[in-house]
């Protein structure tokens, strides 16, 4: 075991504070990873403050890790000392049923060892990566490519799978309509791989503030919400939306901008029920659907893709002692476009 100094919430809704956990000794399959950064994902809030329901404290949030290996255990294969090395949202899964030997561990049958704000496979809590350093399992542990650079590839461990996934599975390319719904860290994540992926792209935000870096970012068009116009230019017109707003939305309306057979692919994960009419999505074959994060090896392929084209997360740095204030700048919306640790400040 390792004392490692660490960033927790102690009880729900209470302010982060610094302090200590352990962390498990090197087993045969085990990598250890200096965390360099880690990313801030709306998602920590809503666990931090119990928003999806009962939660395990003290709880270390963090699921946007980067770092450096600096031990293996002696049944890794994949891993040496001083590679570059990134964690997500999960650090196991059951790796035996269907999901699991499809690559889409993120929908284990018994549900993927969380990161954090889970239970290991050894009976204790998992703690996140708002921490100096984690013990994983070489194969839920990725290769950050030397094109990224360490801080601004930590979003990519979420906000980028996130997005990257369901952009893949509804066969996102050139001639293709794709709406992003929410400028934030898995919106401009979004934006930028839809941009890459050859999609004509379209930010729905509740205002046009952000007008200007979404269109650098690579949107095509930029559009206000809260015009009434936007609905009904845009009626008809996207063959994919996600949806990464972390409230609730009138869907009817944004179903309404679908073209026939459009789908809208909901990743936002509002702690309050919404109201979806069945009417509201009758005609037109239109369809709403779900993704979670990604599997493994396709959080690899995204890291690869990432690299290649040039994308990564735009980020504001802070300091540890900071984390408190960047959560209500995020539920403010006011996040341009992902606040990531320096974890030496811990
Ligand atoms: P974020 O950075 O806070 O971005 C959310 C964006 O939604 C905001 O920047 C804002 O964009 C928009 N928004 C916020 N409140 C709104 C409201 N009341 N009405 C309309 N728009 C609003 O959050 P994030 O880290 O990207 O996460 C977004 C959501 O996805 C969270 O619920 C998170 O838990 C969930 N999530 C899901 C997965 C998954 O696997 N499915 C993975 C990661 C995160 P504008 O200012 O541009 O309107
Ligand atoms: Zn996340
Ligand atoms: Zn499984």
């Amino acid at each position: 075991m390792t004392t490692v100094a660490a960033y927790a919430a102690p009880a729900a809704r209470a302010p982060l504070e610094r302090t200590t956990i352990e962390r498990r000794a090197v087993g045969e399959n085990d990598v250890l990873i200096d965390i360099a950064y880690v990313g801030i994902c709306h998602s920590d809030i809503h666990q931090a403050r119990e928003g999806w329901g009962k939660a395990i404290f003290p709880m270390v949030p963090g699921h946007e890790i980067t770092g450096v290996v600096t031990e293996v255990g002696p049944g890794v294969t994949k891993f040496e000392v001083g590679d570059r090395a990134g964690v997500g949202c999960m650090a196991d899964s059951c790796r035996e049923c269907e999901n699991c030997r499809a690559g889409l561990e993120q929908y284990c049958a018994d549900g993927p060892i969380w990161t954090y704000n889970a239970t290991g496979k050894d009976g204790q809590p998992t703690y996140g990566g708002y921490s100096q350093k984690i013990v994983v399992d070489e194969n839920y542990v990725v290769r950050v490519p030397d094109a990224l650079s360490l801080d601004t590839a930590a979003p990519l461990l979420c906000a980028g799978i996130t997005t990257y996934s369901p952009l893949r599975h509804w066969n996102v390319g050139p001639g293709k309509k794709v709406a992003v719904i929410g400028l934030g860290g898995l919106g401009h994540m979004g934006v930028q791989i839809a941009h890459a992926l050859g999609a004509d792209v379209t930010v729905l935000s509740q205002s046009l503030r952000k007008k200007d870096d979404g269109l650098r970012l690579g949107a095509d068009h930029y559009r206000a919400t809260s015009d009434p116009a936007t609905f009904e230019e845009l009626a008809g017109t996207f063959d994919l939306i996600l949806n990464t707003v972390s409230a609730p939305l009138d869907f009817a309306a944004y179903f309404s901008l679908l073209r026939t057979d459009g789908a809208l692919v909901n990743l936002g994960l509002p702690e309050e029920p919404v109201q979806i009419t069945l009417q509201s999505l009758s005609g037109n074959r239109r369809s709403v659907s779900s993704s979670g994060i990604g599997g493994i090896a396709e959080t690899q392929e995204m890291l690869d893709f990432c690299a290649e084209h040039q994308v990564a997360a735009e980020i504001e740095l802070i300091r540890a002692d900071q984390v408190n204030e960047a959560y209500e700048r995020v539920l403010a919306s006011d996040v341009r476009y992902r606040f990531v640790i320096d974890t030496a400040t811990i």
